[in-house]
């Protein structure tokens, strides 16, 4: 037997050690965002570096910052001068849980139907974990490793993570790598792995509308003069199509972009049952571009808020002015200078309402957004082990939403391969209650990272530029 399909028997044989490992991780709260929990993340951080060194790794230790929850890292770097370094990026902290929608202790794991529950099995303790265990496998088999690898395991991720960019600059050398595994994402199913290409940027915008100097009796006024409020909800409404997507900044849609997406076909009832659209709401025509173009590639937009008053507060006035909040998701390659200048234009190059005052004001504009071209032979390298492990490549999905840190890898990395994916399936409620992992899933991300170690070491480093 090939030496790869023995490591590969070997970690199959060894899935139950390695789910006893992620059981016993899952029981620690590491949950980032709450400052009662921050104990637990250093705990669970510290278990894991003692792990890792267990495994085979060296130089396991927390990198630390002030203010700051730590990283763990360790490296492997025996494989020679020729041969590639390969980083794995994953977070070891966890989002809060809200007890009333669980249907089991969110912190201790419990298997059912072939799926874990626990808080953070698939987000993202199994993304990684499914790479500690090729590794401990190819050394316990072969007692080497075929390329150099480092782990880089965040603390901070949940929370956006703050101060990445820091550890990135205070310690370069753990960064140091020919190419990239960023374990943190979804696969269109079981039987379908996903290599991520694009996230959504976000921005906020708050539009301001005002016409009176005070508040107007309606009884009075009502029809003669013009209402700020209703000033306010005409000029959104030229945002948006007569189905309520959003008109400036749309992007042109290519036949490639329509390919992607229809290999990843969303069909109207996940999109019912997911959105618990009502009965008699439809989801929007898709006008010949497949879900995925929507909700990957063009920008959209929600009303966060307004200023009209809560129920139980309102009078019978005009309002003398009006302002709501809207959430911009933008398209994956487009800055929120580019959003802005469009909405500016929407709003402002035809007269205002009985002209009424518009102000448009900027709450944040990180963008963030991401989009990237996965060519080149590490790509095809990941095709090959995915071929092996799940019997068919990568399929390329795009994310709606932002991840900060696949942004920050982006600017600071884009020039090498950054191969994007993880053990989440559209099952798996990430964030929400009664989180789950696949087990199958997790079988199969560990026989692809075993395989993908080999590819990535058989090619050689120089090989592996884009
Ligand atoms: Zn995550």
């Amino acid at each position: 037997m090939p030496t790869p399909d023995k490591v590969a028997a070997d970690a199959r044989a060894r899935l139950d050690d390695t789910i006893a490992d992620l059981v016993r991780y899952l029981t620690f709260p590491s949950i980032s965002c709450q400052p009662d929990n921050f104990a637990d993340v250093r705990r669970l951080a510290e278990v894991i570096r003692d792990d890792l060194t267990k495994t085979g790794l060296e130089n396991a230790r927390l990198l630390e910052l002030e203010g700051a929850l730590p990283v763990v890292v360790a490296d492997w770097l025996h494989a020679g001068p020729d041969a590639p370094t390969l980083l794995i990026y994953g977070h070891l902290d966890i989002q809060p849980v809200e007890l009333e929608n669980w249907h089991t202790d969110p912190h201790v794991a419990k298997i059912e139907d072939g799926r874990l529950y626990a808080r953070g099995s698939a987000d993202d303790m199994g993304g990684w974990i499914s790479h500690m265990a090729a590794i401990s496998s190819w050394l316990r088999v072969n007692g080497t490793l075929p390329c150099n690898v480092r782990v880089l395991i965040e603390g901070e991720e949940e929370i956006g993570s703050p101060n990445l960019e820091r550890f990135m600059d205070t310690y370069p050398e753990a960064f140091d790598a020919d190419v990239m595994v960023l374990t943190d994402c979804e696969n269109p199913s079981v039987d379908v792995p996903g290599l991520t290409v694009s996230l959504r940027g976000l921005m906020e915008v708050e539009l301001h509308c005002e016409a009176l100097g005070a508040d107007a009796h309606s009884g009075l006024w009502g029809g003669i003069i013009p209402d700020p409020a209703l000033a306010l909800c005409k000029v959104i409404s030229r945002l948006v199509d007569e189905e309520g997507r959003l008109i400036p900044g749309r992007r042109p849609v290519t036949d490639k972009m329509r390919a992607a997406a229809a290999e990843v076909p969303l069909p109207d009832k996940t999109i019912r049952d997911g959105a618990h659209l009502l009965d008699g709401v439809d989801p929007l025509p898709e006008h010949g571009d497949p879900a995925g173009v929507w909700m990957w590639r063009q920008p959209a937009i929600t009303i966060l808020s307004t200023t009209l008053p809560a129920p139980g507060r309102e009078k019978n006035a005009i309002r003398k002015s009006a302002s709501a909040k809207l959430s911009v998701r933008l398209a994956p390659d487009q800055t929120a200078d580019e959003m802005l200048s469009a909405l500016r234009g929407a709003i402002f190059d035809r007269p205002a309402p009985a002209g009424v005052n518009l102000r448009l004001d900027v709450i944040d504009a990180h963008g963030g957004g991401w989009l990237y071209e996965p060519k080149g032979p590490a790509f095809a390298a990941a095709d090959r082990a995915y071929v092996k492990s799940w019997g068919r490549p990568l399929v390329q999905v795009g994310i709606g939403g932002s991840i900060p840190f696949v942004a920050l890898f982006g600017r600071r990395f884009g020039d090498l391969p950054l191969i994007l994916n993880g053990v989440l399936d559209p099952l798996s409620t990430a964030h929400g209650p009664n989180e789950s992992m696949h087990l199958g899933i997790f079988e199969k991300a560990i026989a692809a990272n075993v395989y993908l170690l080999d590819e990535l070491g058989k090619m050689g480093k120089a090989a592996l530029a884009r």
